[in-house]
Parts: C-alpha cells; sequence; structure tokens
C-alpha cells in the first residue's frame, strides 16, 4: 500500500511539473507562481491527466470483483485484477461513479474507449487536471482597492462598494463559504476565528464521530493528501479566504467581503498550484454534504469533465467560478468548471482597478456573468502574511464572499436566488458591454439593498370574503416586507375567537397563498394579521366571513301550462331558513318554511303568458340563491278523434275500445255523448301515444240505441270530438 501511495505521488509530480513550463505568453513567461506579470496571458492547452486513473459512471453499483468480470470481456484474462476502484463517489453523493485505478502499462484514452463501449456505462473520462486561475505579482503600494477604490489605484469608485454594503451586513457565522483550493492556512491571525468547525467531529480521536466518511475532518478535508489538515502549501487558497472572510474590525491586517463567516478549507490542488478532477469532485460532493452554501472555485481547466458537472448540477450552493486567465472569449474557449451551463454557476471575470476588464481575464457575452475585482488584490497569505495577487482566481472570492454577505442578509435565499441577486444588481461599465452577459461590475451595495425587506404592510387580499360553510383558498394576500413563512391570522369582533392561516406560501415579499377554515366561524368583518418571522406584524381591515348562501337543487313542479291555476311549488336546496322567501322573477311569493324546504304559493296571473319564470329564494342573511328556471309552457292544440274500435257495441256489454286521433295527451278523458242521455265515461284510460288511446266501456242495459258522439278531452279542457262515431244497438 505503501509503494503504490508512493508511485502515485511521483505520478502526480510528474504532471505537474509539466504543467509548470511555461507556456506562451503575450505578457510573460510562467516561470513559477509568484513571477508572472499581472498582464501575461496564459494559454492553456488542456488534454492533461492523470496517466493511469479513469473517472467512470455506470448505470448500476460495482464492485471489484463485478468490474473484474467487465475487465476480462474488454482486455481479457490476464487483464482481470487490473483495474481497481480505487475512489467510490456514491457516498457522497454522485450515485455509481467511481475513480478507476489502471495498470500502468494501459493508454488512458484507449482504455476509455473500451470502457465507454459498454453498455453500463454512462461516462468515462480521463482525470484532467486542473489549476488555479491565479496570476502572482509583486505587492504594490495600495490596499483593497476592490472593496472601496478612492483613487489610491487607478479610477476612484472602480470598486464592489463594500463599505455601504457592510452598512447592511457584514456576514454571519451561519454562512458557510468552502474554499476549493489550495487549502487554507487556518491558523492565519485574520483568517482563524472565521474558520469552520465540523460540529459532529472530535478532533483527533481517530474517530470518524460524525460517521460522514472522514476521520476528524475537523476544519474540511485535504483531498489532495487524503488526510484531515487542509493546510495551504500554495497560498493561493489562503488569499482567496482572506478576500472571503477575512476578520473584519479585529485591528490586524486585512478583512474580507464578509467580516464574519464560516470558511470551509477544501484543499485538492499542491504546492504548486494543480490538482486533479477526481479530487475536485470529491471536494465539491463534500461540501454540499456538509452544508456549504457558497463553494468558491478558483481553478479551471479547458477539459470537458462530466464527473465534475455532474457534481455541480447536483449542489443545492451557488458555485462561484473563475471564468479563467486566457484572456479569450470563453464562449468559444470554454474553461470549466466555470463554463458548464448549471444555473447554479456564476462564471467570474476580472476587473482592473483602471475601470476596465483585466487585460488577462477571460470574457463571453454568453458563459461569462460579472466581472469583479482581480488586480493587484491584496490578501492574506500562508504562514500568517499578506501580500497581492491578481487573476480571475482573485476576482472569484469576491463574488462568493458577496454571495456569502446576501446569505447571512436573508438566510431564506436559495442558491439561485442569489444569483440572481448578484447578476441583477451589477454596475453597468461601458468597457464590459457585449464582453460578459450582464455587462457589469459586482455591486455589494446595489445587491444587499436589493434584498431588504421593505417595511411590512399588507394592502389587500382575494377573496375578500367566504362562507362559513368551509375552508377559503387565499390566492393573493397582497402588502410589502413578507419574510419567509410569516403568520397570518384573521382577528374577528371582539370577542370571537382569532382564526389562523394554514399553507401559508410566500410566493414573493409581496404576496402570500394560505388557506383559513370559515367553517362554524362567526359571522362579520375580520381583520387579517401577518406577522414577519422577526415578529414585526401588520394588518389589513377587510375580510368577511359570510353565512352560507342558499342554494336551489329543484322545483316541483318544474313546469305548468299558461294559463293554469294558482299551485303551490316545492323548492329544494341548502341553506334555506325560515326567514328565506321564494321569489318568482324576482318578487317574493308567499312562503311556508318547512324542515329545510320551502312552500311557495304561485299565482295565477304568475304563469299567464309562456316562457321562462326565474325562481330564486331570498335570505335577509345569507342573500340570494342561484336563479332555477320554471317553464311555462304554451297552449297544447286541441286534441281531434278520427275514429273507436270496434264502433258498434251491443247495449248492456262492456268492451275494450281503441280511439285514435291526434294530440291526445297523459290525462286525457272519453266519454260517449248522445243529446239528452247521460254520457258513458270511458274507464282505465292509457295513453299509447298522441295519437292512440285504450280505455274500457260499460254501455248500460238501457242505454239509448242509436249513433252517439266520442269526445277526447285533454286536463287543460280543450276536447275533440268524432260526432255519431260509435253505435249502441
Ligand atoms: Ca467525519
Ligand atoms: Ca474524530
Ligand atoms: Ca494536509
Ligand atoms: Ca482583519
Amino acid at each position: 500500500m505503501v509503494d503504490m501511495a508512493r508511485k502515485y505521488i511521483s505520478l502526480v509530480l510528474i504532471a505537474l511539473i509539466i504543467l509548470c513550463l511555461p507556456i506562451a505568453g503575450a505578457g510573460g513567461a510562467k516561470t513559477g507562481d509568484q513571477d508572472t506579470g499581472a498582464s501575461g496571458t496564459v494559454i492553456r492547452q488542456g488534454g492533461e491527466y492523470a496517466p493511469e486513473e479513469l473517472i467512470v459512471r455506470f448505470t448500476s453499483p460495482q464492485s471489484d470483483p463485478k468490474l473484474g468480470k467487465k475487465v476480462e470481456k474488454m482486455f481479457g484474462k490476464a487483464a482481470k485484477r487490473t483495474h481497481k476502484i480505487t475512489r467510490d463517489y456514491t457516498p457522497l453523493g454522485l450515485s455509481n461513479t467511481y475513480l478507476i485505478r489502471l495498470s500502468h502499462e494501459e493508454d488512458v484514452k484507449e482504455v476509455k474507449a473500451k470502457y465507454l463501449s459498454d453498455s453500463e456505462v454512462v461516462f468515462a473520462e480521463p482525470n484532467y487536471i486542473v489549476t488555479i486561475d491565479t496570476i502572482p505579482n509583486d505587492p504594490s503600494f495600495s490596499l483593497l482597492w476592490g472593496l472601496h477604490n478612492t483613487g489610491q489605484r487607478g479610477t476612484a469608485d472602480a470598486d464592489i462598494d463594500a463599505p455601504e454594503a457592510w452598512d447592511l451586513s457584514t456576514g454571519s457565522s451561519a454562512v458557510v463559504v468552502a474554499v476549493i483550493d489550495t487549502g487554507v492556512d487556518y491558523t492565519h491571525p485574520d483568517l482563524a476565528a472565521n474558520i469552520w468547525t465540523n460540529p459532529g467531529e472530535i478532533a483527533g480521536d481517530g474517530i470518524d464521530n460524525d460517521r460522514n466518511g472522514f476521520i476528524d475532518d475537523i476544519h474540511g478535508w485535504d483531498f489532495y493528501n487524503n488526510d484531515s489538515q487542509p493546510l495551504d502549501d500554495n497560498g493561493h487558497g489562503t488569499h482567496c479566504a482572506g478576500t472571503i472572510g477575512a476578520v473584519g474590525g479585529n485591528g490586524i491586517g486585512v478583512t474580507g467581503v464578509m467580516w464574519n463567516t464560516r470558511i470551509m478549507p477544501l484543499k485538492f490542488m499542491s504546492s504548486s498550484g494543480s490538482g486533479y478532477t477526481s479530487d475536485a469532485v470529491a471536494a465539491i460532493l463534500y461540501a454540499d454534504m456538509m452544508g456549504a452554501d457558497v463553494l468558491s472555485n478558483s481553478w479551471g481547466g479547458p477539459d470537458y469533465s462530466s464527473a465534475l458537472e455532474s457534481a455541480i448540477a447536483g449542489s443545492p450552493a451557488l458555485v462561484v467560478c473563475a471564468a479563467g486567465n486566457n484572456g479569450r472569449n470563453a464562449d468559444t474557449y470554454p474553461m470549466y468548471p466555470a463554463a458548464y451551463t448549471c444555473p447554479q454557476i456564476v462564471s467570474v471575470a476580472s476587473y482592473s482597478p483602471y475601470d476596465r476588464l483585466s487585460s488577462f481575464s477571460n470574457y463571453g457575452p454568453v458563459s461569462v456573468d460579472v466581472a469583479a475585482p482581480g488586480e493587484y488584490i491584496y490578501s492574506t497569505l500562508k504562514g500568517g502574511g499578506y501580500g497581492y495577487k491578481s487573476g480571475t482566481s482573485m476576482a472569484t472570492p469576491h463574488v462568493a464572499g458577496l454571495a456569502g454577505l446576501l446569505k447571512s442578509n436573508s438566510p431564506g435565499l436559495s442558491n439561485l436566488d442569489l444569483k440572481a441577486a448578484i447578476l441583477d444588481s451589477v454596475d453597468q461599465r461601458s468597457s464590459l458591454t457585449g464582453k460578459i452577459a450582464t455587462g457589469g461590475l459586482i455591486n455589494a451595495a446595489n445587491a444587499l439593498s436589493s434584498l431588504q425587506p421593505a417595511t411590512l404592510s399588507v394592502t389587500g387580499i382575494s377573496p375578500s370574503s367566504g362562507y362559513t360553510t368551509g375552508p377559503v383558498s387565499i390566492t393573493n394576500l397582497a402588502g410589502t416586507g413578507f419574510q419567509s413563512t410569516p403568520g397570518v391570522k384573521l382577528v374577528g369582533p371582539d370577542g370571537t375567537p382569532e382564526i389562523p392561516a394554514t399553507g401559508v406560501t410566500r410566493v414573493s415579499s409581496t404576496r402570500l397563498t394560505c388557506t383559513i377554515n370559515l367553517e362554524g366561524q362567526p359571522t362579520g368583518l375580520y381583520t387579517v394579521q401577518v406577522t414577519n418571522p422577526g415578529g414585526e406584524m401588520a394588518s389589513f381591515s377587510g375580510f368577511t366571513i359570510l353565512p352560507p348562501v342558499p342554494t336551489i337543487s329543484s322545483l316541483s313542479p318544474s313546469s305548468a301550462g299558461v294559463g293554469g291555476a294558482a299551485f303551490e311549488l316545492l323548492v329544494s336546496g341548502t341553506n334555506f331558513t325560515p326567514a328565506s322567501s321564494v321569489a318568482w322573477n324576482g318578487s317574493v311569493r308567499e312562503t311556508v318554511y318547512d324542515a329545510g324546504t320551502l312552500r311557495a304559493t304561485i299565482l295565477q296571473s304568475d304563469i299567464a303568458s309562456p316562457g321562462t319564470a326565474i325562481v330564486t329564494v331570498v335570505d335577509p342573511e345569507r342573500g340570494i340563491s342561484n336563479g332555477k328556471g320554471f317553464t311555462i309552457l304554451p297552449p297544447l292544440p286541441a286534441p281531434t278523434v278520427s275514429r273507436i274500435y270496434p264502433s258498434m257495441v251491443k247495449k248492456g256489454t262492456t268492451r275494450s275500445e281503441t280511439i285514435y286521433g291526434t294530440n291526445f295527451v297523459s290525462g286525457a278523458s272519453a266519454e260517449l255523448r248522445m243529446s239528452g242521455q247521460s254520457p258513458i265515461q270511458c274507464t282505465n284510460m292509457v295513453r299509447v301515444n298522441s295519437g292512440k288511446l285504450t280505455c274500457t266501456i260499460a254501455i248500460p242495459a238501457n242505454a239509448a240505441i242509436g249513433y252517439w258522439d266520442v269526445v277526447v278531452t285533454n286536463p287543460d279542457g280543450q276536447s275533440g270530438m268524432k260526432a255519431r262515431g260509435f253505435r249502441i244497438y
């Protein structure tokens, strides 16, 4: 194991030496970490990666034996034991993703291609090398122009207006900013008080007390050396940490954008300022696991990594990334992670004290979001000192610090809220127009001001009334200064209990939604009272609780013939009271309340002409019900009789008869008539259809013989006749 580790480290060093060779630069050769001129442009070619490693994501969990079978299939029996899983990212949140050690004879690209041919492989990629994005330079003569530029360097007010922002917030120990870098000198006197401590871990007992997979991770983790001391052996990470959160107001050194914060040191790059994506991915996943609010990433490389992108895409934090120092358009020449399209990334360009984009800074109207001070930045260095550095590396922690300030001020903000607040509040600078997406330099004062809650007020509620029958859904409780999850209640007339709202949702600082259950509550005018979490309270008088409205479900009868007699109308429905009246086309009729129903007397004059009358129920307390239509039928045509069969019957006998004609309706009656004789009624009347009736006729023994008229009479009184249509003999 020791041998393997040593071999691994030696290979890493070879890779780093290659990286640190001078690369073509417009403003000076890079000869080390400290000596490149501020305007030096370093173009990295990319394609550098660990010689014996591959990062692979599968569709299902893997183990060494399972992997061995795959390897045997891909490379033959002898290769069975050559590929080993050296890191499993699954416990950190990136499922089925592994760092795999290859055998040293293998070509990484060829192995990658073979892995990709396996249907279970989601992605396979080399373990790329990324580097810090600092352009080191000599200390100079002025301090902290980026926070507050009085003209001591460059142009007055070419800064982020930090003092103005500090009137609103100087940070919070509740906000954790992960510095994913070369480590942090967490013993630095100007940093120590602001370093994150893992609350669940006991130092130095060799036990993983919080069971997060890392033993004694008191102040973060060193992923480069795989130990619990992420100290900085380069200086870069310490410098970034100081810009984010060097202790403010302690009478020494410098101050960060945040005076008070918790910096989580996560080291994954070496003393030479480079590291592997495999370790960067682990650091990001660790930061997310341990609840960091902001991830500051002052490093990058030109090689696209699915593993890195996946880790960032799953992060609940704001991921602030350096746009890179190539002096090129990053839309065309992307540097990662800044150039991934994950919505939680803010890509940061470097701004000069001379009020322009730094000459070395990458830009990109699409992929680069904001600019921040990145030249001659004075901050903490490892070993307790201070010094200047330049680069998008230095711009990035200004944005990370600002994100932390915003989070301190408004803990409820999501990563995307933080991003919006930063991007929406930039100072437009003509030198940035068209160069980066926002065209602006971050402005801490503007960003914080934009978040200041307006004074709490309630200005309206919709709907503004509800019924005692159940819950009412409030779709817009309008006002200003609503903070996360305010309390909402209705306060009624004296002596009535308060009614709390449930499901209060803060749609925005000016709109809440909620549900209020009004069932059985006293009616009347109520005041809506909103209370912010801090106790601030505002109210609005204007919500009325109403008794339930009467509702008609049915009428009986629901129609009548025109010209008919007065009748009683039965109205059925809900929420009727003894005070309710039935109205006929709006005019109240005499009404009797009868066990929840209403009986009303409808006048003959009410149905004098055909049409539809609207019946409503009017209640002095509950209002007017829905309207129900009552049909007044037009007069029917008179019936006609064409014949009866049989039409000849002997007196004293009883016969079944069928009567033919037209316009017969239900309830029609029939009889035989002869002048001077008593009519003979048909009985057992059945209406077969409008043209046919059946009945029974019993001819009395003393009936007059001869021809009788057959008369059919509809219930409306109209009749038809077949004269002399029936013969009694
Ligand atoms: Ca632990
Ligand atoms: Ca421990
Ligand atoms: Ca270490
Ligand atoms: Ca200080």
